[in-house]
């Protein structure tokens, strides 16, 4: 987050908006700076990646889904703008502690080839450490103490939008992000790399969210898409990793996701709309088949 705020002082802060005298490492100056400059991130990368796979990604026929709730792009949006300058409150706390040199994080690439081999084993082990880390954070979030006031808003979606995907009550946003600020105080990280890894995770994160439920054929056995994540907003108790379905195969809480099947959100919105060209008479049976159906599953 140094290099944000370094470039942030260098072409805004101090030239327009500081007093001259007051130092840029002064610490009630950088505390504000990071809460500007986070909230403003956060809020850019949301919109612009969300609106992004809103047109161009997402499949708008989900939304003839039985489950698709009224006014729910709106209230996703919502949701998520009243909940991230919570969420980036903490989240400063962090970036703070790294600003003052408590991380391990570093700039210095080194020699040819370690220093990049290095980098490469970072990407990786910062992958696999966050997704462990989000399985069992988020498999505690189910737990029924917890669920109901701290994770169920993000379940209010049952065919979420790319817009759900930062739809979080703030403090369920922030135990969900706290791996990857917890990874550069355990093991060493270019701080470009992290950069890199943050803006790639909150895109994923729009990702799983986006009703592209197709996977490489190669991929499908190791990889958690949309497919999976959308399972687990209908089915709650499956499918809980981010990136790999790794520890949900090792925890027992995989799912083979019904769009893999032929039975996921988007074919049952399609048999609903051929059956209501077939014979529209049927149709209010069909609707009310499909919201007594396997969908109906609430918690
Ligand atoms: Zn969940
Ligand atoms: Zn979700």
């Amino acid at each position: 987050m140094d290099l944000v705020l370094s470039a942030a002082d260098h072409y805004f802060f101090t030239p327009y908006i500081y007093p001259a005298a007051w130092p840029e490492d002064d610490i009630f100056r950088q505390t504000i700076s990071l809460l500007i400059v986070t909230n403003l991130g956060a809020y850019v990368l949301y919109f612009f990646c969300a609106t992004l796979s809103y047109y161009f990604v997402y499949d708008h026929s989900l939304m003839k889904h039985p489950q698709f709730l009224k006014n729910q792009v709106s209230r996703e949006i919502m949701f998520t703008v009243k909940s991230l300058p919570w969420i980036s409150i903490p989240t400063v706390a962090l970036f703070l502690l790294e600003l003052r040199g408590y991380s391990k994080l570093y700039d210095d690439i080194g020699e040819f080839p370690n220093g990049w081999f290095q980098l490469v084993v970072s990407v990786i082990s910062f992958l696999f450490f966050t997704d462990m880390l989000i399985y069992w954070i988020h498999r505690g979030l189910h737990h029924r103490l917890v669920y109901k006031r701290i994770h169920k808003p993000h379940h209010i979606w049952k065919i979420p939008t790319p817009f759900a995907s930062h739809a979080f009550h703030p403090v369920d946003g922030f135990l969900q992000s706290l791996p990857y600020h917890i990874y550069p105080f355990v093991f060493p990280l270019h701080k470009v790399v992290y950069l890199g890894l943050y803006v790639l995770v909150n895109i994923w994160t729009i990702s799983i969210h986006d009703g592209d439920f197709r996977v490489p054929q190669i991929l499908k056995p190791l990889i958690n898409g949309s497919a999976h994540h959308t399972d687990h907003h209908l089915f709650f108790d499956y499918n809980y990793g981010q990136y790999f379905t790794l520890w949900d195969r090792i925890g027992g809480s995989f799912k083979n996701p019904s769009a893999f099947e032929g039975k996921g959100p988007l074919n049952y919105v399609k048999d609903m709309m051929e059956e209501k060209y077939n014979s529209p008479k049927e149709n209010s049976y069909k609707n009310e088949k499909l919201s007594n159906g396997d969908f109906k599953k609430t918690k």
